[in-house]
This record gives structure tokens, C-alpha cells and sequence, in this order.
């Protein structure tokens, strides 16, 4: 259950300098990259799921930011919903216009939205599963809102008006929202980037200290969705589907004991869930040090892993755990 606790605040300014960071890296290191990635996502998925399985009934408080710029200021609220969703209110301030983010269920959006006396005019999925759509069907007919998807899911998707492609450039407000199409969780799975407010929602394709199951894509996709929001500026702030933190820190913590940087966010996020306080947004440059999906490189998990460091594709793609 979600605690209904007092919000927090915090300002993040949106006028950041930013270097052109191109994180491609060359063939080979994408190589062994997908090696890698092909032992993570294969073999581990089963105590990664048991682990995620034991630590998801923990509460969560709601918790607003608020995002600055020269022309306009957008708010970002965390709403959570079923058992350890959330879902983001986009709030514009200067017009009023507010969006919601992957509504896994009605009720929880309503109450956010009348406690503030605000309609609402948009809705946004990431993808058709239902802890992610589940409320379309109800805030559209109680709102009259827009319903925003990738073209590739118009089929599965309650309720679309608007289907978006990769590459695509939307605007909430006077706000570039770029559409990524990031596959792998799912075929029609997209990513909607704030270039702007230094914000990505990344639904289920990148959590903190994880990334989501392969339901219909296959590994290539999802380490491919992973390289384009890993490209995204070091300060982006990820706003994902679930609060999985703490147990994926105990997964990453066990293939990667002797991350230090991984150690102090471990212990941060063990802080916050016992507050009941929500560890997301998460930051791009934290997930960069601490997320294993992320750090396929890393020599220590590369031995946890007991993958060679010349493994190719093919020999990872038959490698087990179990064999030395
Ligand atoms: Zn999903």
C-alpha cells in the first residue's frame, strides 16, 4: 500500500549546460557490450525475479518536482497507483495544461487532480500493458483528454487519438516532447524525451538499477533502447514505471559487490524505502555508475558472471552460470 504522506518539493533548473555527449561506442566495445548483455538478461532474470517478488509491498509518497525554464516551468508529479506504479502529472504552470503519464488506474489521478482543482487534457503511454493504460478509458470519458501512443501499438492502446513514430517531436504546452522508440519490453514500447526540462519517461524499457523484462523484443532491442537513452545528456532525469530500487540494488549488489558508487546509492535507496519515499526520478550519470544493464564493461561483473573478456555474441549467447 502507498502511504498518502506530505509531498516534497525540489527544484531542478531547466537552462543546463551541456556537452554534446556521444556515448556509442565503437563496434567492438558494443560487441562485447551485447555479450555481456546477452548473459545479464538470459540467465539472471530468475533471482532478479525473486528478489523483485519479495521487496514490492513497500509504500511510496507522493513527490512533486518542478522543472524551470527562461520561456516556461513545467511541474512533474509522481503519482502512485496499484501496487508499485507510478504514474506523472505533466503540469504546465504558465497555461494550466496538465498531461498524465502511463495511468495505470483512474482513481489515483482523479484525487491528485482535484486536490489541485485541475482538468486534464492529455494522456501519454508508454506502452499497451494494462498497469500502464488501465486508466485511459475512465480519465478520457471524465476529461475528454487526448490519448498519446507509438503508432506501432494504435491497436492496443485504449482509447489513442494521437499515435506518434520514432523521431517524432510533440509538443505539451510549448514543451518538446521527443518521441524514442525503444523496443524490447515491448514491440510498440516508446520513450518520451524532455530535451528541454532534462526529463526522460522511460515506462518499463529503463529502471533504477535495471531494466524491464522481455516480453516481445528480444535482447539486441533492448540494449539498443538502452544505448539511446544512455546517449541522452549525464543530468537527464529518468522517470520510469515502477519502484523496483531496492530490490535491484540487492541484484546489482551481488554481481558488482565492490561498486562503491553502487554501495552509497544502495544504502540511499534502503534509506528512502524505509521512509516509504520514492527513490525515482533517478539521474542518468547515477544509473551510468550503478545500473549493471548499463555497465555490461564492468571487469567485476564480467567475473560474477564468469564471462570471458573476449567473449563474442555467440559463445555468451550458449554460456550458462553454471558452466565455468
Ligand atoms: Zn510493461
Amino acid at each position: 500500500m502507498f502511504s498518502k504522506a506530505s509531498s516534497a518539493m525540489a527544484s531542478i533548473p531547466c537552462s543546463r549546460v551541456r556537452t554534446a555527449s556521444c556515448a556509442w561506442m565503437d563496434l567492438r566495445q558494443q560487441l562485447c557490450k551485447k555479450s555481456l548483455f546477452y548473459g545479464l538478461v538470459t540467465y539472471l532474470w530468475r533471482p532478479f525475479k525473486i528478489l523483485q517478488a519479495g521487496t514490492r509491498a513497500l509504500g511510496v509518497t507522493p513527490f512533486t518536482c518542478s522543472i524551470s525554464s527562461t520561456t516556461s516551468s513545467l511541474q512533474i508529479e509522481l503519482v502512485p497507483c496499484l501496487k508499485d506504479n507510478y504514474a506523472y502529472l505533466l503540469h504546465d504552470v504558465d497555461t494550466g495544461t496538465v498531461g498524465v503519464v502511463d495511468p495505470s488506474e483512474a482513481m489515483p489521478i482523479i484525487d491528485a487532480l482535484n486536490r489541485k482543482n485541475r482538468n486534464l487534457t492529455y494522456i501519454l503511454n508508454t506502452h499497451h500493458h494494462y498497469d500502464h493504460t488501465g486508466g485511459n478509458a475512465e480519465l478520457k470519458a471524465r476529461y475528454g483528454a487526448k490519448v498519446i501512443g507509438s503508432s506501432l501499438d494504435k491497436d492496443r492502446i485504449p482509447g489513442i487519438d494521437i499515435a506518434l513514430q520514432d523521431g517524432d517531436k510533440w509538443m505539451f504546452a510549448g514543451h518538446e516532447v521527443v518521441v524514442m522508440d525503444t523496443p524490447g519490453h515491448t514491440k510498440g514500447h516508446i520513450s518520451y524525451y524532455l530535451p528541454g526540462c532534462g526529463a526522460i519517461f522511460t515506462g518499463d524499457t529503463l529502471f533504477s538499477l535495471s531494466c524491464g523484462k522481455l516480453f516481445e523484443g528480444t535482447p539486441e532491442q533492448m540494449l539498443a533502447s538502452l544505448d539511446k537513452i544512455v546517449s541522452l545528456p549525464d543530468d537527464t532525469n529518468i522517470y520510469c514505471g515502477h519502484e523496483y530500487t531496492l530490490s535491484n540494488s540487492k541484484f546489482a549488489l551481488s554481481i558488482e559487490p565492490k561498486n562503491t558508487a553502487l554501495q552509497s546509492y544502495a544504502a540511499r535507496v534502503a534509506q528512502l524505502r524505509s521512509k516509504g519515499a520514492p527513490t525515482i526520478p533517478t539521474a542518468l550519470k547515477l544509473e551510468k555508475a550503478c545500473n549493471p544493464f548499463l555497465r555490461t564493461s564492468s571487469t567485476e561483473i564480467r567475473r560474477s558472471l564468469k564471462i570471458p573478456d573476449t567473449a563474442s555474441s555467440r559463445s555468451i549467447g550458449s554460456h550458462s552460470p553454471s558452466e565455468g
